[in-house]
């Protein structure tokens, strides 16, 4: 067995070969601001209860996480090709799984894809609820200094390297109920902390949003507090989505853990979403109302390219 084997044993994980690593954004430019996206895991051992990704949505095919085992030679081939036609980008790491899951810690897969994008002088957003990242520090640095923007962005040499850490909630309490696998909020806000010092363009995605949870003002005026202490640029947010009718699918594991946690919201819970797998238009529009109005107090801006 080889190393790659091993380690992914140990974390429960299968290894797989895939044809592609690199997907190219198509249309217009998303607010995560990617060109290609790029995942070297499949599926998420955080297994965030809200998240769609290990559901049958995406994750029907398998039962268990998968080490892409090729995605470095694949990679390299792929950001070669795209140099020899300048088309360099931003390589979005985190769009379908967290890029530092626990087993990152021992199989380094991702950061042999930053020191690739290093070399070849890619740009990188990198989305995670890890501090983990604090590791690859000094790829990141070698990202800042050398990576080359698409044309549309060079005017701002800070979108070399972005880093995005995702919240559902900055409290330590929620998140043990709705993201227990995943490292605990406070110690995101400090990686937070360190990234900013280290001179790093860090932001949050606060995403979902979860109604009568983390959506009133007093949560959201305790998130935006935290996230201005900790010297965020940026706060990206959306609401919650709720997919599928199996045991893995977000719909029912969400409404499992709101009934043995919350019992009193599951009932306006479920209204807010009737069949759908999004609430009303109407909170949408009341709740996004609320946090730009919170963001605009604590001036932090909702996007991560200044308007
Ligand atoms: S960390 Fe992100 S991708 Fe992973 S399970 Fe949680 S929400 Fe999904």
């Amino acid at each position: 067995m080889g190393n790659i084997e091993k380690i992914a044993k140990k974390y429960s994980f299968e290894v797989k070969s895939v044809k592609s690593i690199l997907n190219q954004r198509k249309g217009k430019r998303s607010f995560f601001l990617e060109d290609y996206t790029l995942n070297p895991y499949m599926g998420c051992s955080f297994n965030c209860v809200y998240c769609y990704i290990n559901g049958s949505k995406y994750a029907n095919h398998t039962n268990s996480y998968v080490v892409k085992e090729n995605a470095y030679e694949l990679l390299y081939t792929q950001l070669k090709n795209k140099v020899r036609k300048e088309q360099r980008g931003i390589l979005n790491l985190g769009s379908a799984s967290d890029p530092y899951m626990d087993i990152e810690e021992e199989l380094f897969l991702t950061r042999d894809i930053l020191n690739l994008a290093a070399r070849f002088k890619f740009p990188v957003h990198i989305i995670t609820k890890s501090d983990l990242i604090l590791r690859d520090i000094d790829i990141l640095k070698k990202i800042q200094e050398n990576a080359i923007l698409p044309n549309d962005l060079e005017d701002d040499p800070n979108l070399k390297i972005i880093i995005s850490f995702s919240f559902s909630t900055v409290s330590d309490k929620i998140a043990n109920i709705f993201e227990a696998s995943a490292p605990r909020p406070s110690k995101r806000l400090k990686a937070i902390k360190t990234l900013k010092s280290e001179g790093f363009l860090v932001g949050a995605v606060l995403m979902p949003i979860l109604p009568y949870l983390t959506d009133t003002e007093e949560a959201l005026e305790a998130t935006f507090s935290k996230f201005k202490k900790m010297g965020v640029d940026y706060v990206i947010y959306g609401g919650l989505t709720l997919f599928g009718n199996n045991n893995r699918d977000s719909r029912v594991r969400y409404y499992n853990m709101i009934e043995n946690y919350y019992p009193d919201i599951l009932k306006k819970t479920k209204r807010l979403f009737g069949k759908r797998e999004a609430p009303t238009n109407s909170y949408h529009k009341k709740t996004y109302k609320k946090v730009e109005k919170i963001a605009k107090k604590y001036d932090i801006p909702t996007s991560i390219r200044k308007t």
